[in-house]
């Protein structure tokens, strides 16, 4: 069989499979509302069928500075790029909204996280899907429990839904 044979049908482009994918938004430094809805923007570009969640107003977790609360959202839509080119576009995103990165988990202009690629599973060094932090984030749950509540997360088989009840119903970690 010819290498052009076995190409999956998504890979032929003829027949093009999508894949409906997550992904986390979120800005703490400026203008807030104006990077979430020039990411939305860029996003519908990349996504068709977009859906985007509400925007939250959350305090800072998992840093050690003292920081400018966030502003967290979601959108879902039907990606036509490879999980690589996609992770590459939203990172173009984020320079374009003048991101920096002095230091781990440093305020940010734009943050773009993929989520989930439909029920892909890569952890290759340069990309981890599902995201390997999304089922510990309250920011990241609540606004895709929101918009996709049975999106299915494909390592533990639970929906957004259940994955949010389960970490709400969670003790508080260690301070
Ligand atoms: P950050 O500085 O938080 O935006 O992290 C970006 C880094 O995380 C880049 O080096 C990416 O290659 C890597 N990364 C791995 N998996 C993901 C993902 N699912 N979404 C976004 N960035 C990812």
């Amino acid at each position: 069989m010819s290498a052009s044979s076995k190409a999956s049908s998504s890979q032929r482009g003829g027949l093009s499979s999508t894949h409906l994918v997550a992904i986390a938004l979120g800005s703490n430094l400026g203008d807030r509302d104006a990077h979430i809805d020039f990411a939305v923007s860029r996003l519908s570009a990349l996504l068709t069928s977009l859906r985007a969640s509400s925007r939250y107003d959350t305090a800072p977790v998992e840093v050690d500075d003292e920081q400018p609360r966030y502003l967290n959202a979601a959108v879902v839509g039907h990606a036509l790029l490879a999980p690589h080119d996609l992770l590459r576009a939203l990172q173009d995103i984020e320079a374009d909204r003048g991101r920096e990165r002095p230091y781990p988990n440093a305020p940010r202009t734009l943050d773009l996280d993929l989520i989930l690629y439909g029920n892909q599973i890569i952890d290759d060094g340069a990309l981890s899907v599902p995201h390997a932090r999304f089922r510990q984030r309250l920011f990241v749950l609540q606004p895709l429990a929101e918009i996709a509540p049975d999106l299915i997360d494909p390592i533990t088989g639970l929906t957004l839904r259940a994955l949010l009840d389960r970490l709400e119903s969670q003790p508080p970690l260690d301070p």
